[in-house]
């Protein structure tokens, strides 16, 4: 399996396994600096988007994150044809995907994916992506190179049926995190009053 640089410069995490499927579709070149945010490297972006999501942990609505989703993992696990993106790298933590085309590297606040209670990399309301898929903020239409066979994982969300973009599972929890927190700090002081009173 090709290996590709994530771009960062960092050996150790260009050498982990990329997450990829046979190659049905031909690629979108990065561009980074073809986008609405030209002129801003990704890590800017990337810290645009951790000021995006704001001291009450908003996230981004969930038809955009159902793009995102489509543009990094595919449809393949919901019984579509699209592979995930050749990006898409495994976390050393079990479970998490991170961006390898973003320089980010791999860490708990660029781990694509997450479960309802957490804040994963897409829940930002301000997200861009190397090769500007649809659903982020720099999202730009394929050319019509990528519209030739075989064509672009692109060309390919474009061209869904919006019905079929709606049924991508997500996880997204429309509770703030900081709400979720608090809730749980309650569940946690009722326990230990609980657990008190049946000790005496
Ligand atoms: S952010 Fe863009 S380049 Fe990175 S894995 Fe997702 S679709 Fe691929």
């Amino acid at each position: 399996m090709e290996k590709k640089p994530c771009g960062c410069g960092n050996k150790k995490q260009e050498n982990k396994e990329i997450v990829r499927e046979e190659k049905n579709f031909s690629e979108t070149p990065l561009t980074h600096g073809n986008s609405i945010m030209k002129g801003i490297s990704m890590v800017q972006s990337y810290a645009i988007s951790l000021i995006s999501r704001g001291i009450s942990a908003k996230k981004v609505e969930p038809t955009t994150k159902k793009l995102r989703t489509l543009s990094c993992f595919g449809n393949k696990d919901d019984g579509g044809d699209l592979p995930p993106c050749s990006h898409l790298m495994k976390s050393e933590t079990e479970g998490k995907f991170y961006c390898g085309a973003c320089g980010c590297g791999d860490k708990k606040t660029t781990w694509l994916n997450g479960k309802d209670t957490e804040y994963s990399k897409l829940d930002y309301p301000i997200l861009t992506c190397p090769i500007t898929m649809p659903g982020f903020n720099n999202y730009s239409p394929s050319t019509p190179d990528e519209w030739k066979e075989p064509i672009s994982r692109k060309k390919y969300i474009e061209t869904m049926r919006m019905s079929d973009v709606t049924k991508v599972n997500i996880t997204i929890n429309e509770t703030p995190l900081s709400v979720l927190e608090m809730l749980q700090k309650i569940q946690q002081n009722n326990n230990e009053t609980n657990n008190g009173q049946s000790d005496a």
